[in-house]
């Protein structure tokens, strides 16, 4: 009899966890890499994925095997977001999740950096971040509903590297964004949270940090790299009904790379 219940248990309320029926997400830069992982996880968590991307070929494929829909955007242009986001309303009457996941990591040393590498990298990084929450906030408002997550990054809140001031700067100011925006909207329903992903197995990661990606895994006491869909996974918590009375956090998903005291602990 107490096998039943808790067979019944775990099979009723278990099974619809996290369960994101019908709900509809927008993820940025989601063509690829971490924002592909997190539209995997979400659709598979039932909601319907729109992939924004700068990336026309590989968004449009990413789209067609998840069975979602492709919006072309360039996160540092806000008319763009604004046009995608009305696009997506017209469409689907809302939007309810937001991962705003678009993000680059070139290596810039002090001694080589320009003004104008400031900008690139922020205006994607920290400004893009806001360019497509703006108009999607306004929609959740009107609902009184809302999930933002945004990917931040273990880098410059908590780690970093040679060659990775502006990022870590951008990573640790959109914390900054979170905590604020998250109190400014905590009354309409709407939560704002952050993933701060360690070292993820991805195409930018490759190009763009091959040292960590050829060399990392040895720095985590899993002894691998992180998959994207271990960051969907965690965006999917903070887009479910269960976070409900989550807003403002953050959450590192890093194999435990950020733990130990000295690499010698890591056996
Ligand atoms: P990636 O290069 O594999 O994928 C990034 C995607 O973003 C690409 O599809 C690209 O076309 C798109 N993109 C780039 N600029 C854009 C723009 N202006 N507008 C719209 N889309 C744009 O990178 P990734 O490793 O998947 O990283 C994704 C996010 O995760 C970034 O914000 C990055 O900072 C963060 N992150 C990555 C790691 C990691 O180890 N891979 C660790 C911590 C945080």
């Amino acid at each position: 009899m107490v096998e039943l219940i808790a067979f019944s248990f775990t099979t009723k309320g278990m099974m619809n966890m996290f369960d994101l029926t019908g709900q509809i997400a927008l993820v940025t830069g989601a063509a690829n890499g971490i924002g592909k992982g997190i539209a995997e996880t979400l659709t598979k968590a039932g909601a319907r994925v729109m992939i924004a991307d700068v990336n026309e070929e590989d968004g449009k494929r990413t789209a067609e095997a998840l069975g979602g829909e492709f919006y072309k955007l360039d996160v540092t242009q806000p008319e763009e977001a604004e046009r995608v986001v009305e696009a997506i309303v017209e469409r689907h009457g809302t939007i309810d999740i937001l991962a705003a996941n678009a993000g680059i990591y070139p290596e810039v040393y002090i001694e080589e950096m320009e003004e104008s590498d400031w900008d690139v990298i922020q205006s994607i990084n920290l400004k893009g971040v806001f360019f497509t929450a703006k108009p999607v906030l306004r929609v959740m408002k009107e609902r009184g509903y809302g999930r933002v997550i945004l990917t931040s990054s273990i880098t410059g809140d908590i780690t970093g590297y040679p060659g990775g001031s502006i990022y870590g700067a951008t990573k640790a100011a959109i914390l900054g964004y979170m905590r604020s925006t998250a109190v400014e909207y905590a009354k309409y329903g709407i939560t704002v949270n952050a993933v701060q992903p360690g070292m993820i197995a991805t195409e930018g990661l490759k190009k763009q940090l091959a040292i960590l990606s050829e060399k990392g895994a040895a720095a985590v006491p899993m002894k691998r790299l992180g998959e994207p869909e271990d960051i969907g996974a965690a965006v999917a918590f903070f887009a479910s009904k269960e976070a409900n009375y989550i807003t403002g956090q953050s959450l590192v998903i890093d194999g435990g790379q950020i733990i130990p005291e000295t690499p010698d602990v890591i056996l």
